[in-house]
């Protein structure tokens, strides 16, 4: 069988019991005009109150932005009337990890769009069982998504998740491909199909702009207050993804800024850029993590 024992998939059904029940209370919570930091706020206090930790800050991406826009200290940016909005959200519990997302629609020619896309991540959790090839899964949701009449975005991909790791090793692509990596038994896996316009290109792009970072050279900072920075982001994220919102009052705040910079000059911190469908087409998303067993899979979240 797989790598965990029975005390570590414990931890794992706990983290997908808090991050579902969560996710269920953002879809209603949700709402056009809003700040977009008070669901950022919101998902984050939710998973705290649960007893969990963010696995990462909550992704709040609109239309054409796919992923990995989290608000900034201050955000004063709120959600646009008749968006297309990503709500990604991740739980650890003793650094185990889980992973979903649903997409709030709140223009009615996108409705098919994002039920393509839970319609897509439903066969895929149909599909994968032990030994079966990424590439299969990958065909699965390509053809699931094309029948309905939208495209796939073929850059973006499920992952394998692990112990204060998000991407674990093992990718599970959203198009058919010819691999020999195949999916094991007692491992958990994040699926995430993301959808667009059939004349969209399909793919995404960086966009300047890094709203989420994570820590890889703890030691590359040489001001004292930049140290005490990489030694809270160490202590409290390890190498797990965090908002500069997390930081505040960690340093003094008329140092704050400098000893942040400091982090991203060194290269102590790197930064996800923000990802652009390439064409501005809106992109839909759904997202689950499972334990896959050698005959299928149980949805944790
Ligand atoms: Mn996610
Ligand atoms: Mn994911």
């Amino acid at each position: 069988m797989g790598q965990y024992d029975e005390d570590i998939i414990e931890k794992f059904r706990l983290s997908g019991r808090i991050l579902r029940e969560t996710r269920e209370e953002m879809r209603s919570f949700i709402r056009e005009n809003m700040p977009i930091l008070q669901v950022c706020e919101k998902a984050e206090a939710l998973i705290r109150e649960k007893g969990g930790k963010p696995a990462f800050p909550c992704n709040v991406s609109i239309n054409e932005v796919a992923a990995h826009y989290t608000s900034p200290p201050n955000d004063a940016s709120t959600i646009p009337e008749k968006a297309l909005v990503k709500v990604d959200i991740g739980v650890h519990v003793d650094g185990y990890v889980t992973d979903t997302a649903f997409t709030a629609c709140f223009n009615p020619d996108y409705k098919n769009m994002v039920e393509t896309a839970e319609n897509a991540l439903k066969i895929a959790i149909e599909t994968i069982r032990a030994e079966i090839s990424t590439g299969k899964i990958g065909a699965a949701v390509e053809n699931a998504i094309k029948n309905r009449g939208f495209k796939p975005i073929s850059n973006l991909t499920g992952h394998s998740v692990g112990r204060y790791l998000i991407h674990a090793g093992t990718s599970i692509p959203n198009v058919s491909q010819i691999t020999i990596t195949k999916i094991k038994a007692g491992e958990v896996y994040a699926i995430e199909p993301f959808v667009t316009l059939p004349d969209a290109i399909g793919i995404v792009e960086d966009e300047p702009q890094k709203t989420i970072f994570r820590l890889v050279k703890p030691k590359a900072a040489k001001s004292a207050a930049a140290k005490q920075l990489a030694k809270f982001i160490e202590n409290n994220f390890r190498t797990l993804p965090f908002t500069e919102r997390w930081l505040k009052d960690v340093v003094p705040s008329a140092q704050h800024h400098e000893a942040f910079r400091e982090l991203l000059t060194t290269r102590a911190l790197m930064g996800y850029p923000v990802f652009v469908e390439a064409t501005k087409k809106p992109v839909a998303q759904a997202e689950h993590t499972v334990l896959v067993e050698e005959t299928g899979c149980t949805v944790l979240t």
